[in-house]
């Protein structure tokens, strides 16, 4: 078996995969450790799924709440808890960690070295590295990350136009000031539809970092697209944050960097001899951008599935299939609600968070679905009901 791509879903099918007595090697296109852009807010759920990552000391700090504010900066709604509602990690050492517990199960790393292609033959499968080289397996696993490599070259994916842009900073801070800005509780903010982007703003303080990030959340293909000066919008948001007191004065604006990460899962995740995983397959929260959930939960499934091809001596598409509807099962059917709902969501958030800054339990319901604390497929009728319910319950007291 070969796992291409040591992100969170590629370490995970691999540790998985391993744990089953499948042989497994993973390889990747960087050196290790290597960094990636990305706010490093997981959602809780991540910890409940995967009892590893907390034990094994991978979370850096929690967040206990935060603010959202909304675009006009007229309303802001404040949660507090008692009980974490992110979990903060510094992707550098999460990433890593998370390949040597695949090492640990069994897997083979190699990493420095990138796949270029690959060749789904009638009895293996084959993959073309940079140097040259050939590695063959019965099946592999692309986890490569949004521009995926193999979902090119396997032909799932030949359009990449259905990516965002985040732009991000992580800047190391002392624990002292952090404490002074953002408390023990190191409450989070974002700022929706900041400037009006179709996406947020977002202030993720860590135990010693401080991560400061922008996300527009639109297609290549939508025509407002690229009419917004991404950099700028983020220089004003560092001056906002100053303004606001949010942030320290002497914080300094270094290199900004820019990432791209999918807005809708692939139509085909599979195919013979292949299955892709995380941000390779699309799988990602079209509202908030979070997908290391989604990354590790479908490289668990893949793994789960490809043991079984192997004990059944089936890999083709049909048996592979398999995989799909157990992701489309398990967390998919949030995925394609938020889809449904996010253009919604985007014309509606001034609103909304108007009546959220002055109803907790509505304000607290569509915190938990955004930060991935609750599900949105079980919840969403009762924040509707919730919504409507402020709503006319306001219109009338007028
Ligand atoms: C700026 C930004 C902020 C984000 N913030 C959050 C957040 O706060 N919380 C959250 O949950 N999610 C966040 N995300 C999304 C999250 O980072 C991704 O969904 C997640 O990393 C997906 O994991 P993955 O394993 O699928 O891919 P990746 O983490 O991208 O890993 C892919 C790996 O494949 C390797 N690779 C690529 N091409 C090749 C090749 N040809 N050959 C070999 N190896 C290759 C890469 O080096 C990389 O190590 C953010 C994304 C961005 C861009």
């Amino acid at each position: 078996m070969t796992v291409v791509g040591a992100g969170p879903a590629g370490s995970t099918a691999a540790k998985f995969l391993s744990e089953k007595g499948v042989k497994v090697l993973l390889i990747d296109k960087s050196k290790f450790p290597r960094s990636k852009p990305c706010g490093g807010g997981l959602p809780i759920r991540v910890l409940n799924r995967f009892k590893y990552v907390k034990d094994k000391g991978l979370i850096e700090s929690y967040s206990y709440g935060g603010f959202a504010h909304s675009s006009s900066l007229k309303y802001n709604v404040e949660l507090q808890r008692n009980e974490p509602i992110v979990a903060m990690i510094l992707r550098k050492k999460f990433d890593y960690e998370l390949v040597k517990l695949a090492i640990e199960s069994g897997s083979v790393f190699i990493d420095e070295k990138s796949a270029k292609d690959i060749k789904i033959l009638k009895d293996k499968a084959r993959i073309l590295l940079n140097d040259g080289t050939n590695v063959e397996s019965q099946i592999v696993i692309g986890a490569d990350g949004v521009w995926s490599n193999i979902a090119k070259k396997s032909g799932l994916n030949q359009s990449r136009k259905n990516v965002g842009i985040c732009l991000f900073q992580e800047y190391p801070m002392s624990s002292k000031t952090l404490d002074r800005f953002f408390g023990e509780k190191r409450l989070c903010h974002i700022h929706m539809k900041l400037q009006g982007i179709a996406g947020y703003g977002w202030v993720f303080p860590k135990k010693q970092h401080l991560n400061i990030g922008i996300g527009e959340f639109e297609s290549l293909t939508n025509k407002s697209r690229g009419k917004t000066n991404l950099k700028e919008v983020y220089k004003n948001y560092i001056q906002l944050l100053k303004e606001t007191k949010i942030i320290p004065d002497d914080l300094k604006i270094g290199r900004i960097k820019g990432a791209a990460l999918p807005l809708r899962p692939l139509s085909k995740t599979y195919t013979d001899r292949c299955l892709l995983c995380g941000d390779a397959a699309g799988l990602i929260n079209p509202v908030s951008g979070e997908g290391t959930y989604y990354a590790m939960s479908s490289g668990e499934i893949a793994a789960r599935t490809i043991a079984d091809a192997l004990e059944a001596g089936e890999t083709d598409e049909r048996f592979l299939s398999m995989y799909q509807k157990i992701w489309k099962n398990d967390f998919g059917k949030d995925i394609k609600l938020l889809l449904r709902s996010a253009k919604q969501w985007t014309k509606e958030t001034e609103k909304f968070v108007e009546l959220a800054s002055r109803d907790e339990k509505l304000a607290d319901m569509a915190l938990g679905i955004l930060h991935g604390r609750l599900s949105i497929h079980e919840y969403r009728w009762k924040l509707i009901r919730r919504y409507l319910y402020v709503y006319f319950k306001e219109l009338f007291s007028k």
